[in-house]
């Protein structure tokens, strides 16, 4: 049976001299694994051979999912060529896409994953190599993590202590009340991978892996609009805990981290 779909390459390996194995997250198929016949040709049926970030149109037949799909036909669009001259914006899409591929199933269809995604590439792919642009892939791609765990059942809980439920506005209003306006408000709010989310000073002493936050990234996850004007020290921070959280749920650390977080 042939199926068509519209699909992004997550990874390619040479399979012989003329011949890749492509693995493609597929909009309404989800993650499949397919054998690209002669795409390593001069005259492919796949428009040249088939690299990471590839995407377009594909045919495939998928006849027994024991077995490797065959790719019949693959109409890519235009590249994501800006991503060579910018070696960070490469980088958090290796990430993204490691990730993702970390955390799906083959044939398990997650469509606004799929667009999520699409997106994600392509705007990073606009982003110019430049400090200010740093900052703005950076976001981009917290977002894109933050939009993976909600899709794959993951999302962790942002608005509220995990395990007493005090919403984390109310908290930081009673506490303001208690120092009066312009007092030193004690703000002290934790992320515990464990937990899959905020934990409050009162039930810190219970999740021995929290990370303590400082009051900007706790806002920036409670309310993810602020993290388009975030600076790059607190979008650093946020980035440490999905990379901590990610190397939690993965029991491994990713591989790509290494190439996002810069040591300060
Ligand atoms: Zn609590």
């Amino acid at each position: 049976m042939l199926s068509k779909d519209l699909a992004i390459c997550i990874r390619a390996v040479d399979y012989s001299e003329t011949s890749q194995i492509i693995t493609f997250f597929t909009r309404a198929t989800g993650k499949i694994s397919a054998i690209a016949k002669g795409s390593k040709r001069p005259k492919s049926a796949f428009d040249g051979p088939v690299e990471i970030f590839s995407h377009g149109e594909i045919v495939f037949s998928d006849s027994t999912r024991e077995k490797l799909a065959t790719l019949t036909e693959f109409e890519q669009q235009p590249g994501l060529s800006h991503l060579s001259n910018n070696l960070f914006a490469l980088n958090c899409c290796l990430f993204g896409t490691e990730l993702l591929n970390n955390l799906t199933n083959e044939y398990d269809p997650h469509p606004e994953l799929f667009d999520s995604f699409l997106q994600f590439l392509q705007d990073a792919n606009e982003r110019r190599a430049s400090s200010i642009e740093h900052r703005n892939v950076l976001a981009l791609l917290i977002l894109f993590q933050l939009a993976l765990l909600k899709e794959v059942g993951l999302q962790p809980v942002l608005n509220a202590c995990v395990n007493c439920k005090t919403r984390y506005e109310h908290r930081a209003s009673l506490v303001r009340r208690s120092f009066g306006e312009g007092g030193s408000i004690e703000h002290r709010v934790y992320f515990s991978s464990s937990a899959n989310g905020l934990i409050c000073r009162d039930c810190e002493n219970s999740f021995p892996d929290k990370i303590r936050l400082t009051k900007d990234a706790a806002d920036c996850l409670t309310n993810l609009k602020l993290i388009a004007e975030s600076n790059e020290k607190t979008l650093s921070e946020i980035e440490k805990i999905l990379v901590y959280h990610f190397t939690e749920i993965l029991h491994h650390p990713p591989k790509m981290a290494k190439y996002i977080i810069r040591d300060s």
